[in-house]
């Protein structure tokens, strides 16, 4: 089945369009047909880049004023008959689309009809900003592309397995009721994708292991996962809690934000960007969000850039060490996303001298692997650490498939 996968952010269209069926992901013969990114959606000069399965590439700067437009672009270089990969638009069977929030809605993905766009309306609260220009992403693809099924898939869905021990916050219990203040937990496929590579990677039934997945991109999330389900994870209501992100705090105390809102008259907004954009490896080195440019200002000597990445890292330590108490006994760690799969530094700082939770970390498998699938624990290690490349809009694309075929 051809699906195509929508990322649609309020200025940005991601796509991918995928061949899978349970056959092909039996037979680890998936494929992504082509692929590519709309940006600067309403601006005076857009840019999309777009490739095929085939090496083929476009780059273009148009005029693109609407996301109806984008979807329309995308489907012209689909059918193009040059470098596209299908030949008329029918052939795309099911598009999926990434919503962030589900709320307590949705604990798995949905084929989207009148009623379960209407839930999903009823999470805008949760997720302001994300979640209307998924909608917005529905509503222009599905005019784009009207007579087949569009699914849904949620952020925050995988972790609704959560315990209430887990996911209630220690406030008076009638927030929760009114407001449904809770923790959701976010990047949801990706934990769930390094759940299935495991499986695969070690021929195990998901059922019987324990993992603890460290997705460490632009935002940062672990999870705790047990026997397939999630029991835990570090982010909360939203993806400010938990680790320390490119431009996000993480876990602070709450305390902090009533003292400045004091001290220095600080309004909604600012204490939002403070937290959000301006804190995080950004705000502690003083440089940037991005872990190469810190790893090299630490060779050369920079010591906040040091500062940065020991506090990015000891963050995870700790989740790491209250994640092996949460599950209690522990079979495989996998670090993923951009940081996770690339960096060398950061993994042997999140995992080296922890012999005593059963982590026995190879440098040499550590240092050798890059952007690659295997294993960085030692021979023998009772816990074995991995790095798994994530695939986000794999999961997106199967859920769309499985939702299209039930
Ligand atoms: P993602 O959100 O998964 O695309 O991850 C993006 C982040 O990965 C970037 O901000 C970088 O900090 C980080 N990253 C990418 N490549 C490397 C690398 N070779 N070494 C260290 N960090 C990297």
């Amino acid at each position: 089945m051809k699906v195509l996968v929508v990322n649609c952010g309020s200025s940005s269209l991601k796509f991918q369009l995928i061949e899978t069926d349970p056959q092909r992901i039996e037979t680890g013969s998936e494929a992504v047909l082509a692929e590519g990114i709309v940006e600067k959606i309403g601006q005076a000069e857009s840019t999309i880049r777009y490739s095929n399965h085939k090496g083929g590439t476009v780059k273009e700067k148009p005029v693109i004023l609407e996301h109806s437009a984008a979807v329309e672009k995308v489907i012209y270089h689909l059918t193009h008959a040059k470098h596209g990969v299908i030949e008329k638009v029918e052939d795309i069977e099911a598009v999926g689309h990434r919503m962030v929030h589900g709320g307590e809605k949705f604990s798995a993905s949905a084929v989207i009809t009148p009623e379960v766009l209407a839930k999903i309306r009823e999470c805008v609260p949760l997720a302001p900003l994300h979640n209307p220009p998924n909608i917005l992403g529905y509503e222009v693809a599905s005019q784009v592309l009207p007579n087949i099924p569009h699914v849904a898939v949620f952020d925050t869905a995988f972790h609704q397995s959560m315990p209430d021990h887990a996911y209630i916050y220690a406030l008076p219990y009638s927030l929760y009721e009114r407001f449904q203040i809770r923790r959701y937990g976010f990047h949801g496929s990706s934990h769930r994708y390094v759940t299935s590579r495991l499986e695969k990677l070690t021929q195990t039934p998901r059922a019987e292991m324990n993992i603890i997945t460290v997705h460490l991109g632009n935002g940062c999330s672990m999870a705790a996962i047990a026997g397939g389900r999630s029991i835990d994870t570090s982010m909360g209501m939203t993806p400010l809690e938990g680790l320390v992100m490119g431009t996000r705090a993480g876990d602070i105390d709450p305390a902090i934000i009533l003292f400045l809102m004091e001290a220095e008259n600080l309004e909604l907004d600012q204490a939002n960007n403070l937290l959000n954009k301006h804190s995080g490896l950004l705000g502690l080195s003083g440089l940037g969000n991005d872990m190469r440019e810190l790893e090299l200002a630490l060779d050369s000597g920079d010591d906040r850039a040091r500062l940065a990445i020991d506090v990015f890292c000891y963050r995870i330590r700790k989740y790491i060490g209250a994640y092996v108490a949460a599950l209690g006994h522990v079979h495989h760690i996998a670090f993923t996303a951009g940081i996770g799969e690339n960096s060398v530094l950061v993994r042997r700082k999140c995992c080296e001298n922890l012999q005593g939770l059963g982590i026995d970390f190879s440098h040499e498998r550590n240092e050798a692997l890059n952007r690659r699938e295997g294993l960085i624990s030692a021979e023998g290690s009772r816990v074995k650490v991995w790095v798994v490349p994530t695939n986000e809009e794999l999961i997106i694309a199967r859920d769309t498939m499985r939702c299209v075929l039930e």
